[in-house]
């Protein structure tokens, strides 16, 4: 239940933000998933949505709205960056077991300029509140 622990610490993050703010309710929060987040959005979502309502009336309106953070590569040896959709010789296969566990990324992933298996990913990763948005 990897959704509803990301979810709980994005509720308590919500809550503790609102409180520094002097928001007495919260009525929207953006979140921003990395691709390469091993994540259900739809439970995701649904798991803020419904934590939210047991935290009392300051969060039971509260809208959630999230955008998938694309990844990008970084290539250690030519500096090329890429992105997910652009590596080279990958089957739809590879691209799944990518999704289902991004640790294995650096068993399929070579550079497409120069074929390097090194290289860093720049962005992609975690979950993120973009904004919260709530009166006072
Ligand atoms: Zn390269």
């Amino acid at each position: 239940m990897h959704e509803w622990a990301l979810a709980e610490a994005v509720i308590a993050t919500v809550i503790e933000e609102s409180r520094k703010e002097g928001l007495k309710e919260v009525t929207k929060i953006k979140l921003k998933i990395g691709e390469l987040q091993q994540i259900e959005t739809e439970i995701f979502e649904f798991a803020v949505t419904e934590l939210a309502k047991v935290q009392g009336v300051g969060l039971a309106k509260m809208k959630v709205e999230m955008d998938i953070e694309r990844a990008v590569f970084r290539c250690r040896v030519c500096r090329n960056e890429w992105g997910l959709g652009e590596t080279s010789g990958m089957r739809e296969e590879e691209t799944e077991a990518i999704h289902l566990a991004p640790e294995v990324a650096h068993a399929y992933i070579r550079c497409p300029s120069c074929k390097s298996p090194d290289f860093e990913v720049l962005q992609g990763r975690g979950v993120s509140i973009e904004y919260i948005k709530g009166t006072g």
